[in-house]
């Protein structure tokens, strides 16, 4: 291990925290890293307090905006400048392959710079009002304008599935909106939260203006969401828990954006290039062991092509090389916990039960670590299930065909979650129909896993509220106050 993750292990192991001790997993040899403590509702309350303390005092919200922006941007370079580190600790925490987590921390760099953009382009509008009937005149004029203020102290709680992506994806417009905060990641993933931690400070952020808590969801977690001075909770992870975060968050009316899970459709035509939208429908499944949010887990095909696209799927997945960042020539991570293993598995046996066809993979694979092997499955019912129907978050997808576009679209939507959907044709004008018609946050037209910091992201019924990235991403964490002046 390098010197500086090294040094982060042991800084997590001093943390101080009143709950239970939490170990730390490498899940590519299911060996144990570090414990640490968890922070326990104390630890909440204290960084609650901090980051009141600093927003009140204005140390970061009242700075010329210019000056907000240099820290921003001095940020992102101190995360290039520890990239080897940063994704060390990934790799370490979260299986991937280092080729994998490097990638990821150059865009984690870049929310800092394209945020440290925006901080000087916060602005409100000027309305020019006239009503008629004034008091001493036929009409009355009035100079009315809005302004964006910070939300003030927000939570931000993410998951390990990509933890410093999603980690930087908030901390990096609420810095820039002027926000102070309360920072929880994932318990199975605190690593890289120990570093982000220590260059926030080092780039300049005052004291008490970024707060990391390191703990469960059900105790720091439910700590932020309930706290009565936490204005705004941002949160990534699950359904199940968005929807106690919304509840969490009744009490003081608290503004939410979620960001949750899907079950993603992916519609493959005859006209589209096969060999292409083979490829990119594996990928967009089998990378990171399918621990993507916006994996695409539902796969359609024409049925004139469905038999080469199932064949073609299954070759990839079969072909795919699963091992940890220690093994040569690894391209896919493990499942990221034992608890996300026996998760998988289950809706691998229980579609078994249920009479599903395996056409490749459906098996733990034999050596150490949390490696499930690519899983294409066929001839679900679509109705009844569970497998084809719930988010697994693992590398499962199912193949069903179509026959036309109504066909396609009506599977295609059948689902509480609308986070992302893709369509592979060459038919310009069916692509863009289906832009419309897929109910779904984020369509791909002819291209799958894309993502840029300046376009915003988040799903449609049950996979979110609110946006992330982009001018939309900062804006959730500034609120419109209106401003009226009788002329
Ligand atoms: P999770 O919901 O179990 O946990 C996410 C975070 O919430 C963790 O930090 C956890 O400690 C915390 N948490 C858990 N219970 C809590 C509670 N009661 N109150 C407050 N916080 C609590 O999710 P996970 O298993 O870590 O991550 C996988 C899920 O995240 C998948 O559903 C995936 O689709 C989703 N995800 C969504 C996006 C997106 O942008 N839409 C991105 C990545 C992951």
């Amino acid at each position: 291990m390098s010197s500086v993750a090294s040094s982060v292990v042991e800084a997590l192991t001093k943390r101080h925290g009143t709950g239970e001790t939490i170990t730390v997993v490498d899940p590519a040899t299911e060996e144990r890293i570090t414990e640490f403590p968890d922070a326990g509702p104390e630890a909440v309350n204290a960084a609650v307090a901090a980051a009141k303390a600093s927003y009140a005092s204005g140390v970061w919200t009242d700075i010329p905006a210019r000056q907000r922006a240099k820290v921003l941007w001095r940020l992102g370079d101190l995360i290039d400048e520890h990239a080897e580190a940063f994704a060390e600790l990934e790799s370490l925490d979260a299986g991937m392959p280092p080729a994998q987590a490097k990638m990821i921390v150059s865009t984690c760099a870049e929310f800092f710079r394209y945020y440290a953009g925006w901080c000087t382009k916060i602005n409100g509008t000027a309305y020019q009002v006239q009503m008629e009937g004034g008091v001493n005149s036929t009409h009355a004029n009035f100079h009315t304008y809005t302004v964006k203020e910070p939300y003030g102290v927000v939570g931000l709680i993410y998951p390990w599935n990509g933890p410093l992506f999603n980690a930087c994806a908030k901390v990096a417009p609420a810095l820039a909106a002027g926000c102070s905060s309360v920072v929880k990641p994932a318990e199975e993933t605190p690593l890289t939260a120990v570093l982000l931690e220590r260059l926030i400070a080092e780039a300049g952020v005052p004291e008490g203006v970024a707060n990391f808590v390191i703990g469960y969801g059900a105790t720091a977690g439910a700590a932020i969401t309930a706290h009565p001075d936490v204005e705004k909770v941002a949160f990534t992870g699950s359904t199940e828990v968005g929807k106690e975060i919304m509840r969490g968050s009744a009490d003081n009316l608290k503004k939410v954006t979620l960001e949750l899970g899907g079950k993603s459709p992916v519609l493959i035509y005859e006209d589209a290039d096969l060999d292409m939208a083979i490829m990119m429908a594996s990928m967009g499944i089998f990378v990171h062991s399918g621990q993507g949010c916006v994996c695409g887990s539902r796969v359609f095909v024409q049925r004139s092509v469905y038999e080469r696209v199932v064949a073609g799927i299954s070759m990839i997945g079969e072909n795919l090389v699963l091992g940890g960042p220690r093994d040569e020539g690894a391209m896919i991570s493990p499942l990221v916990s034992a608890k996300q293993l026996d998760r998988v598995m289950g809706y691998i046996e229980q579609g078994k039960r249920d009479g599903v066809e395996i056409v490749s993979g459906g098996y733990r694979v034999d050596r150490k670590g949390y490696f499930v092997k690519p899983t294409v499955v066929t001839n679900v019912d679509p109705a009844t299930s569970r497998l084809y129907r719930e988010e697994i978050f693992g590398p499962v997808v199912t193949i069903l065909p179509f026959d036309d576009d109504d066909e396609a679209v009506a599977m295609a939507n059948d689902t509480s979650y609308g986070l992302a959907a893709t369509a592979w044709t060459t038919n310009l004008a069916r692509a863009h129909n289906l832009g419309r018609r897929l109910n779904a946050g984020m369509v791909g037209l002819n291209c799958q896993l894309t993502f840029d910091h300046n376009v915003p992201f988040g799903g449609y019924k049950q996979s979110g509220v609110g946006k992330e990235f982009g001018y939309e991403g900062i804006e959730g964490y500034l609120k419109t106050k209106t401003v009226w002046a009788a002329l």
